[in-house]
């Protein structure tokens, strides 16, 4: 009776991965990116929500949740992310699966070409999905097409198109056995509970001694001898091992995935996992509770250093000021700057100081200037105000 097979579950996968990688970034929200790290507005797009790269704190939770959260996948599910779904893997699979394809059908000399031609094509492909992370896929075509107006970013996808034909073509999976420093790390975080890939000890004495598991293993590996950091989980071989013994009767695999190594253990937490999905689940509620509470105005002051104070024909003396105003909100807004308290009298604010309209998702700079009356001693400190639809949104104190 034909066993099921993992291939056809990991090819399943990568494409869903594939898709999403390919998918995601024309993908929005309300007219904002679903998930984008933004470089010319200084933003993360997080499901549509930004974050401005002035939110430093939201933004180093996002990057130590996405650490953590794979570590705890990891702990979970041991080197399986390396041989289902690390970007080294899909694209060596895909251009694999292109090349294999493609040897079936035509002569041995085309079909080398073509194998070229597929990691070209993959390797161009990645290179420009890379982009469109950090910049809409219409301006990454376009800056492409445009090449001359955009040189280095030209140039860096040529050079980045190259790294990965040649990953492809020559270093392929010697990556994952040779160099990947996260292959070795994993060891570190292997728990009583993770998930492993093992030769079934108590079948041992079923084993034909076929070599077709041997044979069938990107990374050379002979698993009848237990566990090697080395083996990056793909379930190759099972179903090499399948394929054999399902033509004998009562035939079944000799290896599989297990929850740990001892026989009959299902998923459990060891140490590792725990404190890893403690730490996940800390991080969660702080970004929430963070993104919550999070202000929508940025608004900060200081001092214009490139221009003096300048006198003016009564006598008095005026300061030049800089305020940055961000709107992190999702609606354009009208801001005014005021000092705060009860009206002195002495000092008075300059410029443009009312009626400044702020798209949403978007900073301005407002020069303005801080007047001090003739003979007029200057406070130690002024609380600016600055206030929109009639209330305060945020405040700052300044030495004149
Ligand atoms: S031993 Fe099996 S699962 Fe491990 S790398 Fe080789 S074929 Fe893949
Ligand atoms: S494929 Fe199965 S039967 Fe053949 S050598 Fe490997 S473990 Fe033994």
């Amino acid at each position: 009776m034909p066993l099921p097979r993992i291939t056809n579950k990991r090819q399943f996968v990568q494409g869903l991965l594939i898709a999403a990688a390919l998918l995601l970034p024309f993908a929005s929200i309300s007219g904002n990116p679903f998930l984008r790290m933004d470089i010319d507005k200084m933003t993360l797009f997080l499901a549509g929500m930004p974050l401005r790269i002035d939110q430093f704190y939201l933004l180093l939770l996002v990057i130590l949740l996405f650490v953590v959260s794979f570590l705890l996948v990891t702990a979970v599910l041991g080197r399986v992310w390396c041989g289902w779904l690390c970007p080294q893997t899909v694209f060596n699979d895909l251009a694999e699966l292109l090349g294999r394809t493609s040897r079936k059908q035509v002569s041995p000399a085309v079909a080398r070409v073509s194998e070229h031609f597929f990691a070209l094509v993959v390797a161009s492909l990645g290179a420009f999905n890379l982009f469109c992370w950090f910049m809409s896929p219409r301006q990454a075509a376009s800056n492409l097409l445009h090449f001359s107006d955009h040189q280095a970013m030209f140039y860096t996808f040529l050079l980045l198109t190259l790294l990965g034909y040649l990953n492809l073509i020559l270093v392929k999976r010697s990556f994952c056995h040779s160099y990947c420093p996260y292959g070795r790390f994993q060891t570190a975080l292997m728990d009583a509970g993770t998930l492993n890939l093992t030769f079934l000890e108590e079948s041992r004495d079923r084993c034909l001694r076929c070599n077709a598991c041997i044979k069938t293993c990107p990374m050379g590996i002979d698993i009848r001898t237990g566990f090697q950091v080395e083996c990056i989980g793909c379930g190759r071989c099972i179903d090499a091992c399948r394929g054999v013994m399902e033509r004998r009767p009562d035939g079944f695999g000799l290896i599989d995935y297990r929850f740990g190594t001892v026989k009959g253990t299902g998923f459990r937490m060891g140490n590792t996992t725990i404190a890893l999905l403690t730490a996940t689940l800390v991080l969660t509620g702080a970004l929430v509770w963070g993104v919550v509470n999070r202000s929508e105005t940025a608004f900060a002051v200081q001092r214009v250093a490139t221009a003096d104070s300048r006198t003016l024909p009564d006598g008095s003396v005026a300061f030049p000021w800089r305020a940055i105003i961000g709107n992190r909100s999702e609606k354009s807004r009208v801001y005014s700057l005021r000092i705060a308290g009860e009206p002195s009298g002495r000092v008075e604010l300059l410029g443009q100081t009312r009626d400044i309209t702020i798209a949403a998702n978007q900073h301005r700079d407002v020069i303005f200037m801080i007047h001090i009356p003739r003979n007029s001693t200057p406070p130690a400190k002024i609380l600016l105000e600055l206030v929109s639809d009639g209330r305060p949104t945020a405040t700052v104190s300044v030495s004149p």
